[in-house]
C-alpha cells in the first residue's frame, strides 16, 4: 500500500467542541480565554446576516453576509447547521468543519441550542458544553451593562435565554459561570480530557 494512503488513514481527526449559552452568560470571554490557552484549538467563525456591532471584524467575529446569500447556501446544502436567532440567520460552513476535522484540527463552535442539536446529528462525536449564567437577574444586568443592544433586543434575548436554559439537559457538560477563573478551569479540563484522552 502507498505510504501516503497509510498516513492519511492513520491521521487523527480533530475534536469538535460545541459551546452554547444564552447571551450574557459570559461565553465570549470564557471562549476567548480557552482559545488563548489552547493553541491547538481553532475558533469556527460563523456566518450571519445580522449587522456587525461596532467592535466586530468581518472574517474574525463572523462572516457578515446578505439574507439572499444565506438562503442560497441553505438551498445548496452548504451549512453544517443553521438557525434563526433573534430574527437573524446564523450558520456554520460544512466544508470548513469537514476539512479541518479531516486535517486533525480541533475546533470550537459557539452556536445556539437549535444549531447544536442539528450539528450533533451530523457529528455525534462532538463534545457539547452549555454555559449557564448564575441567574436570570445576573444575565439581565450583564446585558444592560454591555450596552451593545437596545431595550427590545435585550427583552428578546432574555426570553430566548430562558428557553435555551430549559434545554440544557441536551448537553454533556454544564458549566455555571459564576466565577470566571473556576469556569475556565472546568472548561479547560473538559477540553484537555477530550483532546488528550485522559478519561
Ligand atoms: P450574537 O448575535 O450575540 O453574536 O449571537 C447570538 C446567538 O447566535 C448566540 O447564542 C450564538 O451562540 C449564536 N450563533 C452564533 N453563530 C452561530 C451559528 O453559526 N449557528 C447557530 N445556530 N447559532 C450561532
Amino acid at each position: 500500500m502507498d505510504r501516503n494512503v497509510i498516513k492519511q488513514e492513520g491521521k487523527k481527526r480533530g475534536k469538535i467542541f460545541v459551546v452554547s449559552a444564552p447571551s450574557g452568560a459570559g461565553k465570549t470571554t470564557l471562549c476567548a480565554k480557552i482559545l488563548a490557552k489552547f493553541p491547538n484549538l481553532a475558533y469556527s467563525v460563523s456566518h450571519t446576516t445580522r449587522k456587525p456591532r461596532a467592535n466586530e471584524i468581518d472574517g474574525v467575529d463572523y462572516f457578515f453576509i446578505t439574507v439572499d446569500e444565506f438562503k442560497k447556501r441553505i438551498e445548496e446544502n452548504l451549512w453544517a447547521e443553521w438557525a434563526t436567532v433573534h430574527d437573524n440567520f446564523y450558520g456554520t460552513s460544512l466544508k470548513f468543519i469537514e476539512e479541518n476535522v479531516a486535517d486533525g484540527n480541533n475546533l470550537l463552535l459557539d452556536i445556539d441550542v437549535q444549531g447544536a442539536k442539528q450539528f450533533k446529528r451530523s457529528f455525534p462525536e462532538a463534545v457539547t458544553i452549555f454555559i449557564m449564567p448564575p441567574s436570570i437577574n445576573v444575565l439581565k444586568e450583564r446585558l444592560i451593562k454591555r450596552g451593545t443592544d437596545s431595550d427590545d433586543v435585550i427583552i428578546k434575548r432574555i426570553a430566548n435565554a430562558e428557553n435555551e436554559i430549559a434545554q440544557r439537559a441536551f448537553y454533556e457538560h454544564i458549566i455555571v459561570n459564576d466565577q470566571l477563573n473556576l469556569s475556565e478551569k472546568e472548561m479547560a479540563d473538559i477540553i484537555s480530557n477530550a483532546i488528550y484522552k485522559l478519561t
